[in-house]
Formats: structure tokens, sequence, C-alpha cells
């Protein structure tokens, strides 16, 4: 039972006035006025479109915690092993939209019947108040608590084990700026701030109940008489800062079931200096408290790169040291011994970023609960997993000791001892093997300065490691993390497959195509959307000519949805021409801007085109010949890029650049647009992917871990161009090779291929070098004739790291594969792309939240 303070006399007065959701409209409008009224202070006289979104919000949400109440006490009843997902980012995006779809409303009058479509109860809700679902929809800001992929996936995987009843919480943190908003000007990416909760927001729950104290720098005292590092140590910690808990509300879909995520905000302490008040300076007295709050102040704004500054450190403990206290404060209630901690609790690093948790838990079991350092241990190892998110480089963290040592001396230590350790077993293990101690140790040392390397500690923290798609996770066995498959054997390294939640990538970002799903599968309640092998039944219908044309019309739908988009981005002036939607295929690419994407082989590959036209009529082709062999096409551009990346921000550029020449090039007659889309956000990617016919994965193989977007596209009917590389390998084994457009170099020739660069001079193919002296002739930018060296010098003259060159031919040759099919055979595009929408329920995040319990959590849902 639940410990309660009311008196057991009190108790049945509780349960007569216990608040009700709401399940008729009425109800909703009652609730909705009273906020207005109420908690906003509005009236009927001021109630905006922004008023009417916080109003609804609110009404909403006091259904879901009613159900997130509900779910926690269960929770707490029952008192199952939890799942933690530790995560930097969670890319969230809007709530109000999402939560209309998965809440659940039971219709009062017959309970038994089918649930109500909550959306268009809203909907019919408010048009009676007088507001329209998609203005007031539209008012919402992006909570933008990620860069990309990495936090975008954590996103999905909380809705995932929502839906599917698993009890886990999310732990991250509360940036007052998200991602930064992208403008173009001139051509060039300049960053706003993103200040999302400038209007408050509806969406989470202060606990001011919740502080957590945090403290950072001081120094380590041994008393007791403990000799060395590995006995009960005392930190006295020098800052200390509050971190205060944030609860969002992650409805499941059809359920009632509302998990929580939790974010940590921080806070200065009520402590203060008196010493420095009683000497004058009551400034600074307060200065080093304000300086608490900018721990949480902003989102790192890298993509697949370890940037190695302090705040960023501090962040990662702060939220880690929270995290891991509040985890141990609910362990703690069930009184239950240490050594049950890992059949309790699973926490799953996202990630290196929470790799200091691992520490933190052995430091608090050692210093505070004084466990025997190995007993300890052994609690630690059971309880984390780790997944990995990258083989690159630059992106794996590393701390230089000096700098962590000063933040965090006694995790420094508990981190030598953790290495001393492991690398005794490892030397047991393989006495002759002198070179591997020092590639595995955890500290590296072949730097000027000695380096904790992040993801080694990972692995020696965890019982469990994972790569997100199946080639990822061969490639970290034999490259990265060989030497630790040599020691621990392989089953420590496992495959999980990254996926996304059709409730959002599907119904909520693509509704008419989930509609003619539903009405073709006859499954009016959807439950295809929890079991995505009914999708399977679509490939039915692939001879049905009624349904192919209707499937037609729902991506027509979609890209004059996002013809408005564009339109309204560029001040009113329709980009795209309107006439010949059907009649043009739309390319795009958009993720982060990045090297490794290869946004420049996609725009080499537009230039070549533009050349290639200008050319034929250069030589008196007529249009109709040039449209014959180069059809109608808009290739659409969106992402930001890091803002100190300066090879991205140039490749921003040249799209734009390419754009302003292509778009206003009359001899083309608008046979082919270049569009790039500002401020690429999941809102927006939600109108974007179900308007594509042809989507760009192009990574250099090896690169791209698993990619996430390429999954949206399919299932949003979109067929995709892209490399053997990440999760492109499986969705071609799972939609079928004839409905992917697979080109280019395999990873497993990667390194040849960049060792010949270096040593021998490049033959860059023809085609490629008419491109790069178009380029370099200074046309694109003829203020800044050499504005684009950089992108023609990395490589002709640099190496072509990411080998543009070794691909671009086969590329060109893919690409006009895909016009010939688009323009000639739409029957067998549509069906291609039926095909696709109809095997892509592999890549439901459902799938990867049932992979990670049974083999990595040993969790089971709580129903
Ligand atoms: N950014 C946003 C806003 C997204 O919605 C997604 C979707 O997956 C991504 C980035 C990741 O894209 P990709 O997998 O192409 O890197």
């Amino acid at each position: 039972s639940i410990d309660t303070m009311i008196p057991l006399k009190s108790r049945s007065l509780w349960n007569k006035h216990q608040v009700k959701k709401f399940d008729k409209p009425e109800d909703f409008q009652d609730r909705f006025i009273d906020h207005v009224e109420t908690t906003l202070a509005r009236s009927l006289y001021n109630c905006d479109d922004i008023a009417a979104y916080e109003a609804a919000s609110m009404s909403i949400r006091d259904n879901l915690v009613i159900d997130w109440n509900k779910t926690q006490q269960k929770f707490t009843t029952r008192d199952p092993k939890r799942v933690y997902y530790l995560s930097l980012e969670f890319l969230m995006g809007r709530a109000l939209d999402n939560a209309l779809i998965n809440m659940k409303i039971t219709d009062p009058e017959d309970p038994s019947a089918s649930e109500k479509e909550p959306r268009e109860m809203i909907k019919g809700a408010l048009d009676d108040l007088g507001f329209k679902l998609e203005d007031v929809l539209d008012k919402e800001p992006d909570a933008g608590l990620g860069n990309g992929g990495l936090g975008r996936l954590a996103a999905c995987f909380v809705d995932s084990m929502a839906t599917e009843g698993i009890p886990a919480w999310g732990y991250g943190l509360r940036y007052e700026y998200g991602i930064f908003a992208q403008k173009i000007i001139d051509g060039y990416q300049v960053e706003t701030p993103d200040y999302w909760l400038n209007s408050g927001n509806p969406w989470e729950i202060e606990r001011n109940e919740v502080q957590i104290p945090v403290t950072f720098y001081g120094y380590v005292d041994r008393p007791e008489g403990g000799k060395t590092t590995l006995s009960a140590s005392q930190w006295i910690g020098g800052e200390r800062v509050l971190a205060v808990a944030y609860d969002f509300p992650v409805p499941g879909f059809k359920t009632s079931n509302v998990n929580n995520l939790r974010l940590w905000q921080a806070r200065p302490t009520t402590e203060f200096d008196f010493a420095k008040f009683n000497n004058g300076d009551y400034k600074n007295s307060v200065a080093q408290q304000q300086s608490a709050e900018s721990i949480t102040a902003v989102l790192y704004p890298n993509d697949n790169f370890a940037q190695g500054k302090e705040l960023r450190l501090k962040q990662q403990y702060f939220w880690c040291a929270a995290s891991l206290h509040d985890i141990l404060r609910r362990f703690k209630k069930s009184k239950r011994p240490w050594s049950e901690f890992p059949e309790q609790v699973a926490i799953q690093l996202n990630d290196t970023h929470p790799t200091l948790a691992v520490v933190e838990l052995q430091r608090v079991l050692v210093d505070l609960e004084k466990l025997d350092w190995h007993e300890a241990w052994d609690i630690v190892t059971k309880t984390f997993a780790y997944t990995n998110h990258t083989v690159m480089q630059e992106a794996l963290e590393k701390w230089p000791v000096g700098l962590f040592g000063h933040l965090l001396p006694r995790h420094l230590e508990i981190i030598y001892d953790i290495n001393w350790f492991f690398l005794q077993d490892v030397a047991k293990k393989f006495p002759k093997d002198v070179d591997l101690l020092s590639r595995i140790s955890i500290i590296e040392e072949a730097s000027s300065e000695r380096q904790i390397r992040m993801a080694f500690l990972a692995i020696v923290g965890s019982h469990k490691v994972n790569g997100v798609a199946e080639l990822h996770s061969e490639l970290i066995k034999t490259t990265i993390f060989k030497d630790f498959v040599k020691f621990y054997g392989p089953s420590k390294f496992v495959n999980v497959t990254n996926g996304i939640t059709p409730r959002r990538w599907l119904k909520q970002a693509n509704p008419s195509l989930a509609k003619l799903i539903s009405q073709t599968l006859n499954d009016p309640t959807e439950e295809y959307l929890l079991d995505m092998t009914k999708l399977t039944q679509l490939a039915k219908h692939l001879e049905d000519k009624e349904f192919l044309k209707k499937w037609n019309q729902v991506k027509l739908n979609n890209k004059i949805r996002l013809v408005d988009l564009i339109k309204k981005d560029n001040d009113g002036e329709d980009v795209i021409k309107r006439e010949y939607l059907d009649d043009t295929l739309f390319d795009m690419q958009v993720k982060r801007i990045h090297e490794y994407k290869r946004q420049q082989l996609n725009v080499f590959g537009i230039i070549y085109r533009y050349l290639a036209m200008k050319n034929m009529l250069k030589n008196g082709a007529s249009i109709e010949e040039v449209a014959k062999k180069y059809p109608r096409k808009v290739s659409i551009f969106g992402g930001k890029s890091a803002p100190g990346y300066y090879m991205a921000k140039l490749i921003i550029k040249l799209v734009n650049s390419v754009a302003e020449i292509v778009n206003n090039d009359e001899s083309i007659e608008d046979l082919l647009k270049v569009v790039f889309i500002a401020d690429y956000n999941v809102s927006k990617a939600e109108i974007i992917i179900p308007a594509s016919d042809l989507s760009e994965h192009i990574s250099t193989a090896g690169t791209e871990a698993s990619g996430t977007s390429n999954m949206k596209f399919v299932m949003n009917g979109g067929l995709i161009i892209g490399t053997v590389d990440g999760a492109n390998v499986e969705i071609t084994r799972e939609i079928g090779e004839d409905n992917v457009f697979l080109f280019g170099n395999l990873s497993e020739n990667v390194e040849d291929l960049r060792y010949n660069h270096q040593y021998h001079p490049q033959d860059l193919p023809s085609s490629l070098e008419s491109v790069l002296s178009y380029i370099e002739s200074g046309e694109l930018s003829p203020e800044n004739p050499n504005e684009f060296k950089p992108l023609v010098d990395s490589i002709a003259q640099h190496g072509d790291y990411y080998l543009v060159s070794d691909d671009f031919e086969s590329y060109l040759a893919t690409q006009e594969l895909v016009d010939q099919e688009f323009h000639n055979q739409r029957s067998e595009w549509l069906k291609k792309s039926v095909l696709s929408v109809a095997n892509v329920g592999f890549f439901s995040s459902d799938r990867c939240i049932e992979e990670y319990s049974d083999t990595i959590w040993n969790v089971e849902p709580v129903t």
C-alpha cells in the first residue's frame, strides 16, 4: 500500500471529491473556460489563439495528470523493475497534438464501445468556442531540447515505453534555450536563441518540493583512517547548486498509462555568502548564485561532435547526480537490500553523455553507503547498459584529467581505481599482449595531456553495449571496441536497430495517409499503429487502380501542404510552381548539415544536372528534349549546422547560392528548383517528410550509425536513395532491394579508398571536375569568387575524406534511374511506395523497446 499523510477518517471525503477526467466535449469546454478565466485570468474578451492554446493544453494536461498519478501509484504499489532512460537530449517537438492522439477517452454512455477519437472531439469543441484547432496547435513552440537523431530517438522511446506499459522514466535537462533557431540571411546561417519558455509551458509540472543539492569542485578527505582511495572517502564539495525537478507527462497510445519525463533545472541554493555581504560586496555575494542557473541555460548545439567544455561536463554531472539521487531515493523506499538494486533498476545510457552516473553510483555506494568496493562495482555493472551512437573519432567524448579532476576530484580517483582493477583483469587474461593495456585503458596517455575515454568507461561500467543498426553494431565490434570484444567476448555487444513512433510519424504527421490505411485495412480503430505487421496487408491492393489513385492523391495533398509552408517562409512568394506538383519529383535531404552526411554530394549533383541542362539547350535541344532527360524536380534541403562548423556552414551557403542561380534561370523553365527550408525542426519535419517522393541518406559508408529520418520517409511512402550505411541496410532487407535506390562504395572499402587518396594524386571523374570548375569559376559567388574554394579543395587537395569523388558517378547514374522510374513508370513507382509502407513495421520504436526490455533491461510491462 502507499503511505499517506491523510488520516483514515478523511479519506472517504478525498475519494468523494476525486478529480475526474473529462470525457465529453461540454466537460472539456467547461475546463477550458475555467482555465481561461482563473488560471490565465483572461476572459471571453481577450482570449486569443495563444491563450486558447494554453487553456486547451492545461485542460488536456489535467486528464493526463489524473492518469499519470494512477500510473505512478500503480508502479509504486506493484514495485516492478524500472527502467531509467538517461539522455542529455529529448527532442520532443510539440506536445498538444501528440496528446490529442495518444490520450484515451472512453465513451461514458457506452464504455464497452471503442474509444472516441479525442482529436476530433476537441476539434469540434474548440470550433464551438470560436477557435480553429490548427491555429491553436500552431501556437505551440517546439520543445527543441536536442540536436537531431539522438534526441529524437529518446523522444520516440519514451512514447513507446508509455504505450507498452513499461515502468520507465526519462531523465534529462530542462534547458532554457533549446536548439537555436536558424535564420538564413543572404544565404548564410544565422543563429538566434530559442527562448522556448517565453510564454510559459503548460506541459510541465514544476516540482519545487523535489530539490536535490549537487556539488562541484572541492577536495577529498579520508576520515576514519581510510588509507586508500578504495575505502570510503569524503568529498567536500565547493560550489553547491540545487537541481529542481520539472515533470512532463508522456501519454501512451490507446492506454491510460502516462509515464514521466523528469527534466532538471539548476537553481542557486538559498545559502548566502554573509562574509562577502558584510564586507559590503553585496553584488558579488549574489553573482555566484546566479552562475548556478547557467548550468541548464543552454543545449550544446553540436551533433556528432564532442567539444570538451567545462560547462558541458558540469551539465553532465549535475544531471547524473540529481537523477541518481532520485532513483536511489525511490529504491530505498522499498527497504530492499542493495544486492537487489540491479533486479529493481535498469539504467540505459543514451550515448556516453551520462557515463558519470556509473561513477556516481560507485561513489554513493562506497563513500556514503559504505559498501565494499567490489560488492558496489558488481551492483553498478549489473545496473547500467550503454548505447553507442557513433564510430567517428571526433564524436567520441574524452575529458582531460586536469579539467575533470578540478571539477570532480573524488570521481577522478574512482575512475583511476576502476581502470586499475580493469587493467589487472586484462593483464591476467592476456599477459603477453603488452600493447593491449595502453590501447584498452580508460585513460589515454598518448596525447599531451591524459584523457578519460568516456566510451571505454561506459563499456567497463555496463553489462551490455549496443549499437543502433546491424552494420553499426558489427562495425563497433571490429573497429573502436575490438579489444573489448577480445576481453569480454562477443555476447556483451548486441544490436538494437533504431525505430520511430508511428503515432507521431504516421498518424500525427500524415493524417490522410493514416486514414487511407485504416480504411484499406478495414481497421477503423487503427490497431495497426500498435501492430505494424498488419500493414503487410496493404500489399494485397497493389493492383487496385482506385487505391493507387487515392495513394497518389494523399501524396499530392501533402505536397500542397509543404508548398504552403515554403510560401509562408518566403514572404508569400511561391518558389515551387503549383500547376505541375503531381508531375514534380520532390527530392529531399533534411537532417543536420554535416560533411559525413554529404549534403555536398547532393548539391554537386544538382549543379551537374543544371549544367547538363544548360549544355543541351546550348547545343540546340528543345526544352521538351531537356525535360525528357531531366524531368521536373524540386530539390529540398533543410538542417542546421553547428554554429562553429565552418565547412557545414559553407555547404548551406552553397545550396542557397545554387538556388539563387537555378531558380532565376528562365531558360530552364522551372524544370529544376532548389529550396533551402530554414529552421528545420520536429514540427517542420512533420510537414516536410509526408510530402517526399524521394529522400537522400547518402552518408559515406560506415559513418551514419543508423539514421532515423530514413525510416520516417519510408513510413510515409517516400522512396529513398542511399548508400549501404546504417539502417539503410535493414530498410532494404525489409522492403526489398527493388524498392530502394542504393549506390556507392561499401564500408569495407572505405579505408583502402582513403589510403589511395593519400598516396596517389586524384583522378577525379570528369563529371565532378566540371562541377568543381564551375564552382571555382566564381559564377555562384561573383562578389567573392573564392568563397567556395574550401569545398573544392577538401576534395581535390585534401584527400576527399568523405569519398565524394568515389561515389559521384554512381550517384548520378542512380539519380537518372530515379527520374526515369518516377516519370515513365508512375504506377510502378506507386507500388514501390505502397510496398515501402507495407513492410516498414520493423522500424516501429515499439519493436526497439521490446528488444531492449528482453535482451538488456530484463523488464516486463505492467498491465
Ligand atoms: N532532426 C529532426 C528535427 C528530425 O525529426 C530527425 C528525424 O529523425 C532528425 C534530425 C534525424 O535525421 P537523420 O536520421 O536523417 O539524421
